[in-house]
């Protein structure tokens, strides 16, 4: 059973995120006219996440949970239930516009606008970013520091596509970006060359497309190089009963390929492999979260 630990070869711990969006949010079915009937099509982001989060309670497992602001508006209950639970609450922006499609200052606006309600809700600082659709590419120069102005410490977005990083360091075992507003750390995920194309594979579509033994191999081979996974999955991928959506034929067969699998593929995943939050498990931010933290508390008390 997943909760049991026994086969796990390694001690080695990795970072395991959801990105907590409605099914009907997704970019690959994104027009202006769906945009428009959010508010009017059918909700299941909340019943979805309560039940990973019970599965990773059952596990024994905390992840980082990198939620839309729009969703966390309609769901506060829902944030304040993860935090409760020890899970990290990271931002997944508000409006899952894809980053290439915003002005540098819509970007900031949507950023920042998330920030504000995730940690209104739970009391806590949001130190983590990820983009929708992993779209902070070549095309958005700005962007990563746009982040750091906005207080956050790290972001989760970048694989293969992002190519122009003039000055990158690793600080230990994550990469530290060096933007014109300061340095922001890198939780960059795992990519396998396939047919010449580096892709993601350690989740979403991929990890529901490609066989749970080759994706295991995958991950130990990384694993055993010494590179600690970042996996990703979203609430709708554990929903194999969601409403479908008309779009393109490749769109349809990449969202609802392989449904019914997924979350006995997550139960195999956690029987198999060790996880943690991206605040817990990557040891540069971890010890700059708590500098900040005691440097708040600090501040409380001279304050207070
Ligand atoms: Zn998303």
């Amino acid at each position: 059973m997943a909760s049991s630990r026994q086969s796990q070869e390694t001690s080695m711990r990795h970072v395991l995120s959801f990105d907590v969006e409605e099914h009907f949010q997704v970019s690959a079915f994104w027009s202006d006219a769906r945009r428009q009937q959010w508010d009017r099509l059918e909700s299941r982001v909340e019943q979805n996440t309560l039940r990973l989060a019970e599965l990773l309670a059952h596990c024994e497992t905390k992840a980082t949970f990198f939620v839309l602001g729009w969703v966390a508006e309609r769901h506060p209950g829902l944030v304040k239930a993860l935090a409760k639970q020890g899970h990290e609450i990271a931002s997944h922006g508000y409006g899952h516009e894809l980053v290439t499609n915003q002005t540098d200052r819509e970007f900031r606006d949507d950023v920042r606008r998330s920030k504000r309600i995730l940690e209104d809700l739970t009391g806590e600082m949001v130190f983590g970013y990820r983009a929708p659709s992993f779209s902070i590419t070549d095309r958005t120069p700005w962007a990563l520091a746009t982040l750091v102005e906005e207080g956050y410490l790290y972001d989760s977005s970048l694989y293969g596509r992002f190519q122009r990083l003039e000055k990158v360091g690793r600080k230990r075992d994550v990469r530290e970006i060096v933007t014109t507003a300061g340095n922001i750390f890198e939780v960059a995920l795992p990519t396998a060359n396939l047919c010449g194309i580096q892709l993601p594979i350690a989740g979403g579509g991929y990890f529901r497309l490609i066989p749970y033994s080759a994706t295991r191999i995958f991950l130990r081979q990384l694993e055993k190089a010494g590179t600690q996974l970042v996996m990703y999955l979203h609430p709708w991928e554990i929903d194999p009963d969601q409403p479908r959506m008309d779009g393109p034929l490749v769109s349809r067969f990449r969202h609802y390929l392989n449904l019914r699998r997924t979350e006995h593929r997550l139960q195999y995943l956690l029987r198999d492999f060790s996880f943690a939050p991206v605040v817990e498990i990557v040891q540069p931010i971890r010890e700059m979260v708590q500098a900040r933290a005691s440097r708040g508390t600090a501040a409380c008390a001279v304050s207070g």
